[in-house]
């Protein structure tokens, strides 16, 4: 046990954890893991504009159908809470106050007119990104450029008072970053950002060093998009005097094209989901891995392969495995394409070596979307095997065989035109004696049959995709004398008279 490795997962509830999060997630999971440390959920909701209700129970509730299950955040306890930052609001004041003390940070008292009007001033001189900085602090209305006096003065009147940091000039910002090693900033590039709102909330940037500090981080691993931030929170360390963490940026996680970043319009765009499970918006329903029938480790498999490998080509992995594998200096640097194919696939592999009984509870969860009752645990039992080589998701086991469970309302007309006289009635009647006979043994069943075919000269090519039509409505489906058995003799004598309607009217 290294109860000195700590790492967080800190999302903002602003809406559903989409996958990149997940994946994010995954990586401080099982570097906790491996390292017998300690996996910390915070919530940082300290942007009061962008909360979303429910957010917060969504990702509690995501990360636990993932089995990524934290042991200290807000519902699971833990000695360095509270863990959701709105709570902690009056600590991030005392630390920002520090920060103007020690002449680090300094009040603002700008309107959003002035702030607009220093934008427009500066993209006239020619400067596209308008940045409030070292170059234009000093014209604007705040504790540098105004006179105590002034200064007090706004204070009391507590108008739109913020607190800003003051980057220092010509220098150059440096850090170590796990996966990209030396990253350097210039500090001429950084601009002041505010750490303390007019709402007295603090910015991400403030809470999350004062937090990460103060919950013993020692590891900070997060997504690409965050890495320049870096730069400011590295300030931040330095002026409050504090050791910083081991940085690790994971790579972008790419559009299936390759070109850009995955984004949640994605997966409308290209059919499959980007959330872990179903998120029920004001004015949105985006689709969950959970809802279209994932098993939640084959889905883990799939992500922690985005951005980091194990170094050989081992690809199949459960949690006890890739917690033996992972490690942070084997993460990628480009970006990992999502690829749902091999989403499937490797849910796929997950379904085909598990026990058929294992697979009956998640198969009958999606079963009920379906269907008002549901078969006996015997008979879907049986299904499950004759189907568990062929099935992608949980959800396969209706969509690829429907015919189980209804008899089929439609057949392949032009598969049964090439092949379907009247004249054969007879013979699928004799057809089903051999079925009623020879019920206890699909083997025996097909025997039957065939011998039934070569012996009247009849044409396996003709009688054998006819009987499968009638069973399961096209050429499609496991077995033919598996499927029959199991429907049973009835079930298959009425299905037989109702395609033979079918067939003749065609
Ligand atoms: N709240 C940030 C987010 O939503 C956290 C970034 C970080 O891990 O520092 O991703």
């Amino acid at each position: 046990m290294n109860q000195d490795v700590r790492v967080r997962f800190a999302p903002s509830p602003t809406g559903p954890l989409h996958i990149g999060g997940v994946r994010t997630a995954l990586y401080n999971y099982l570097y906790a893991k491996k390292m017998g440390g300690v996996f910390v959920l915070r919530i940082e909701d300290t942007d009061q504009t962008r909360y979303i209700p429910g957010a917060e129970d969504y990702i509690r509730e995501s990360l636990e159908w993932l089995g990524l299950t934290p042991q200290e955040g807000p519902g699971y306890g833990g000695e360095y809470g509270p863990y959701r930052q709105s709570e902690r609001k009056e600590l991030y004041q005392k630390y920002a106050q520090q920060l103007v003390d020690n002449g680090h940070a300094y009040y603002a008292f700008d309107t959003p007119e002035e702030l607009e009007a220093m934008r427009e001033r500066e993209a006239a001189k020619g400067f596209h990104s308008a940045k409030y900085d070292h170059r234009v602090r000093m014209n604007m209305k705040n504790s540098m450029s105004l006179t105590t006096e002034e200064t007090k003065a706004f204070l009391d009147k507590g108008e739109n008072v913020t607190i800003r940091l003051k980057v220092p000039e010509n220098e150059t910002v440096t850090f170590n970053d796990i996966v990209r090693e030396e990253v350097s900033f210039e500090t001429n590039e950084l601009d002041d950002k505010v750490i303390l709102k007019k709402d007295g909330m603090p910015t991400y940037h403030l809470a999350n060093i004062v937090d990460d500090h103060l919950m013993k981080i020692s590891h900070v691993i997060r997504g690409e998009e965050w890495l320049s931030s870096t730069a400011h929170h590295v300030l931040l360390y330095r002026f409050f005097d504090w050791q910083p963490p081991v940085f690790t940026h994971l790579p972008l996680i790419l559009k299936p094209t390759g070109k850009g970043k995955l984004s949640k319009r994605d997966g409308a765009k290209f059919g499959f989901p980007v959330f872990p499970i179903q998120w029920n918006g004001d004015d949105e329903t985006y689709h969950g891995f959970r809802e279209e029938g994932y098993d939640p480790e084959a889905l883990l498999n799939f992500l922690v392969l985005l951005g980091w490998n194990p170094g050989n080509d081992e690809e199949i992995m459960d949690s006890e495995r890739m917690t033996e594998l992972f490690s942070l200096d084997k993460i990628i640097k480009s970006g990992a394409r999502f690829d749902v194919d091999k989403a499937l696939w490797f849910n796929h592999q997950y379904i085909l070596v598990s026990k058929p009984g294992d697979l009956l509870d998640p198969v009958k969860n999606q079963m009920v979307k379906y269907l008002d009752t549901l078969p006996g645990d015997e008979y879907l039992l049986k299904v499950i095997q004759l189907l568990q080589s062929r099935v992608h998701s949980y959800d396969d086991f209706f969509k690829e065989g429907e015919f189980f469970y209804k008899a089929p309302k439609s057949y392949d007309e032009k598969q049964v035109l090439k092949r379907y006289h009247p004249e054969s009635d007879t013979n699928f009647n004799s057809i089903l004696d051999l079925i009623d006979k020879n019920q206890d043994s699909s083997e025996q069943m097909a025997n039957a049959v065939k011998q039934f075919l070569s012996d009247n000269e009849l044409k396996m090519g003709v009688y054998l995709p006819l009987l499968r039509i009638m069973m399961c409505g096209s050429l499609k489906g496991p077995d033919l004398f598996e499927i029959i058995q199991l429907l049973g003799y009835d079930e298959v004598k009425t299905r037989m008279e109702s395609a033979l309607k079918v067939f003749k009217s065609y």
